[in-house]
């Protein structure tokens, strides 16, 4: 057909330093771009994946759906950092967190509205996409 290769780099959209662009769940983003937070979930096995995986580790399935994380997770544990990663510097200070959600939980950061004092392990969170500045993708944990 006479048409170029194109290379499908969507995850260069994502965190305020990609690591990766290219990934075999690049519809993460392009459905982040919609405001919509997704895993996958293995068919065959029932498995939940955050971040959304391929190809499921327990039973090697590929078999994957996309599910929508909505409703709340409890908070099990943040860190307000004060020392980041090259590259992530501006971003200073923020707090990552885990959030689970029963079926699997979900690594991210805090929004930088959440008042530290009302930061407590236990709280209702809810997942919600987020545009960083410098026009990058991501995903914070608001209050619920
Ligand atoms: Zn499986």
């Amino acid at each position: 057909m006479g048409k170029k290769q194109e290379v499908d780099d969507r995850f260069k959209k994502f965190g305020t330093v990609s690591f990766t662009s290219i990934t075999k769940v690049n519809d993460f983003v392009s459905l982040l771009e919609q405001g919509k937070v997704m895993g996958t979930k293995c068919k065959d096995c029932g498995l939940f994946f955050f971040p959304p995986r391929a190809d499921c580790y327990q039973c090697l399935s590929s078999n994957m759906e996309w599910f929508e994380v909505t409703g709340t997770g409890k908070l099990v544990t943040y860190s307000k950092l004060q020392y980041a990663p090259v590259g992530f510097e501006d971003d200073l200070p923020y707090a990552i967190a885990i959030v689970d959600y029963g079926n699997y939980k979900i690594f991210g950061r805090i929004a930088d509205d959440v008042p530290d004092d009302e930061i407590k392990v236990g709280m209702e969170m809810k997942t919600i996409g987020h545009s960083l500045p410098n026009g990058q993708l991501n995903y914070v944990f608001q209050k619920a």
